[in-house]
């Protein structure tokens, strides 16, 4: 199949026949947010909606995922996966929209509830006859939770979800990036993501006689920024690094010194081994200013989400297939990575496939109590994880 022919007409297919229904889907999810592991209602509502559709269901997977399976017309081609995360997130919204969450601290603040509607729009429109008989293979429906930490992504690899998959595609809306353009990348496109915790000791004592203590604040200080110096001096400046010290924490009252301090942050790459030499040279920067001013420094270091990487193929398939449909003009190769990071990574170590994003415009960011988007985004992300359903199964297995 010519790749933008055939594609013409089904965002305006997906908008009429689905539109309202995966709009009052998100609504309803948005509303009821569930956060990590825990998203037992949100599968429920997927189930829901899912039901009476020519699917084989498979539900408890990493806890509560869904994955449905739907075979195609043509049965000898590949296994085509589609992935949307269900997780929300520990914030408290403040949008003001009628479907706000209901839930206190509580919020789909990452658009997971548009991913999990558009999958469900996608599912949807694969099912019916006269497209499902343009499948040459099989799809999986893969409707994961606890992206937002916890590495769902992880546990379902685990649980052998990608096995017997040829490849695998994932949106995620984008703030920032023009309403309606899809934009990806060969290669890295996200990057890993790791947390540490450093645990300063000191020795306490009054706050008027500092010369008897060796002060977990002032080591402290000077090791947030003597870290920052391992990125500013240590990595390649073409080098893709970030180190963020986002916690800090030390002392019970103005008049004392106390004995320990703890610093926690997340270390971002796209070189896996920068990724691996970062512990080591934070872990004798911290300990060798502590030991300076007679303290000690322990590094407690978790190697979490690593990078997402997209097949070349993969990439250029799904930037083809979201020209055919939005138009040349809305189909973006990146140019550089983003430093935030995505547990899609977990299924892309184990298949080729890509992550892609889809732009909502110039909206609030994700993670912000304000983020809200335009709705007319599902019906054209639900297209285009048919589409690229559609486009993939006629890749040879
Ligand atoms: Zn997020
Ligand atoms: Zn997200």
């Amino acid at each position: 199949m010519d790749v933008a022919r055939g594609l013409e007409g089904l965002i305006e297919e997906v908008r009429e026949g689905f539109g309202e229904e995966i709009v009052a889907l998100r609504r309803d999810i948005h509303r009821e947010p569930e956060l990590g592991f825990d998203t037992e209602k949100t599968a429920e509502k997927v189930l829901a909606a899912l039901d009476g559709l020519p699917l084989e269901i498979e539900t408890g997977v990493a806890h509560n995922g869904v994955v449905a399976t739907l075979m195609g017309g043509g049965d000898d081609g590949p296994t085509v996966g589609l992935r949307a995360d269900m997780d929300a997130l520990p914030i408290h919204e403040e949008t003001g929209l009628p479907f706000a969450s209901e839930a206190d601290g509580k919020m789909h603040a990452c658009g997971h509830d548009g991913h999990t509607s558009m999958l469900v729009g996608a599912a949807k429109t694969l099912c019916q006859e006269h497209v499902r008989e343009r499948l040459s293979g099989t799809v999986k429906f893969v409707f994961q939770p606890a992206e937002e930490g916890g590495g769902g992504g992880r546990v379902m690899v685990e649980e052998g979800v990608a096995e017997g998959v040829a490849s695998i595609f994932a949106l995620h809306l984008w703030p920032g990036l023009p309403f309606g353009t899809a934009a990806t990348k060969a290669g890295p496109i996200m990057a890993a993501a790791d947390a540490f915790e450093l645990k300063i000791k000191g020795s306490g004592g009054h706050g008027a006689m500092p010369h008897l203590t060796a002060d977990a604040v002032a080591i402290a200080a000077h090791v947030v920024t003597a870290l920052q110096t391992v990125v500013a001096r240590e990595v390649d400046p073409v080098e893709p690094a970030v180190l963020t010290v986002g916690e800090i924490g030390a002392g019970t009252a103005f008049n004392i010194i106390p004995e320990t301090a703890r610093l926690g942050g997340t270390v971002r790459t796209i070189n896996d081994e920068l990724r691996e030499r970062m512990p080591g040279r934070m872990e004798e920067i911290a300990r060798g200013i502590a030991r300076g001013m007679r303290g000690d420094a322990e590094l407690d270091y978790r190697f979490s989400y690593p990078v997402t990487r997209n097949d070349a193929d993969a990439a250029k398939l799904a930037l083809k297939v979201a020209a055919g449909l939005f138009g040349e003009d809305r189909a973006v190769e990146l140019g550089d990575p983003s430093m935030g990071a995505e547990d899609f990574a977990f299924f892309l170590e184990e298949l080729p496939g890509a992550y892609v994003w889809l732009g909502v415009g110039d909206v609030s960011g994700l993670h912000t109590p304000k983020f809200a988007f335009d709705e007319e985004i599902l019906s054209r992300g639900a297209a285009l994880l048919a589409a690229l359903a559609l486009e993939a199964s006629q890749q040879s297995s």
